[in-house]
């Protein structure tokens, strides 16, 4: 099943700009901003950000106002802030044996930095991975993590997957099923999450916000700073 993957890929795989690296930041990067947008809308942010911010070194230096600037229309801001602190312990101690040691770094993110970035004989499986894995029957290893991505995303898809263009289809038992739709994730419109992230907006534009349950809930995290009823974004 690996070679079929692999044979597949090398056709069909998409030209991803954090595939061209085996930096680790610059994987961590990726993955963080993966996390929770679209990989089209990831792909233009990855680039200005790394060019704004190339190595780990770099982004540790600079404010953390400016990394949420710069995070703005990413959405779940929170992991701006994450990223900043994960840099801040990169350049002070270099990387960790075990990558979840860094704020916001979970299983997965962990696993992908070790796999992409350091070589290593781990599979990260995220949901596109579980979904391959769990129809086929089939343990891949984890020289197919890319593959198995971009298979999840654009043959085995949630609902309706697309058996007929599959390369696992002769050896798959799952073969020309159909799936229920999953939950939705919750609405954003109308959503407390999105009044955080209008009153976010509001405070890197530099205009008023009159949400303080918003803004109590920002400060909360340590994406805004609250000093005598002043709102600002941290240093
Ligand atoms: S044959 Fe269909 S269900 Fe099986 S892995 Fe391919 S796309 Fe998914």
């Amino acid at each position: 099943m690996d070679e079929l993957l692999s044979a597949w890929f090398s056709q069909e795989g998409r030209d991803l700009p954090w595939r061209a690296t085996r930096d680790p930041y610059a994987i961590l990067v990726s993955e963080v901003m993966l996390q929770q947008t679209q990989v089209e809308r990831v792909v233009p942010r990855y680039g200005r950000w790394l060019e704004r911010w190339p190595t780990a070194e770099a982004l540790a230096a600079a404010s953390a106002a400016d990394v949420i600037r710069e995070w703005q229309g990413l959405g779940y801001n929170r992991r701006a802030l994450n990223l900043h602190r994960a840099a801040r312990v990169i350049a002070e101690r270099g990387w960790p044996d075990d990558p979840t040691e860094l704020p916001g770094v979970g299983a997965y993110t962990a696993a992908a930095v070790r796999n992409f970035a350091f070589g290593e004989d781990v599979l990260p499986v995220d949901t596109n991975v579980r979904r391959v894995q769990e129809r086929t029957g089939h343990a891949f290893s984890a020289r197919s993590a890319q593959a198995l991505m971009d298979l999840g995303a654009t043959v085995c898809v949630a609902r309706i997957p697309r058996c007929g263009v599959c390369p696992l289809a002769a050896r798959c038992p799952s073969r020309g099923r159909r799936y229920e739709p999953l939950r939705r994730q919750s609405r954003f419109e109308g959503s407390f999450r999105q009044r955080r992230a209008t009153a976010l907006r509001a405070i890197v534009a530099g205009d008023p916000v009159d949400d303080a349950e918003a803004v109590a809930a920002l400060a909360r995290d340590g994406l805004v700073s609250l000093d005598d009823g002043i709102v600002a974004l941290p240093t």
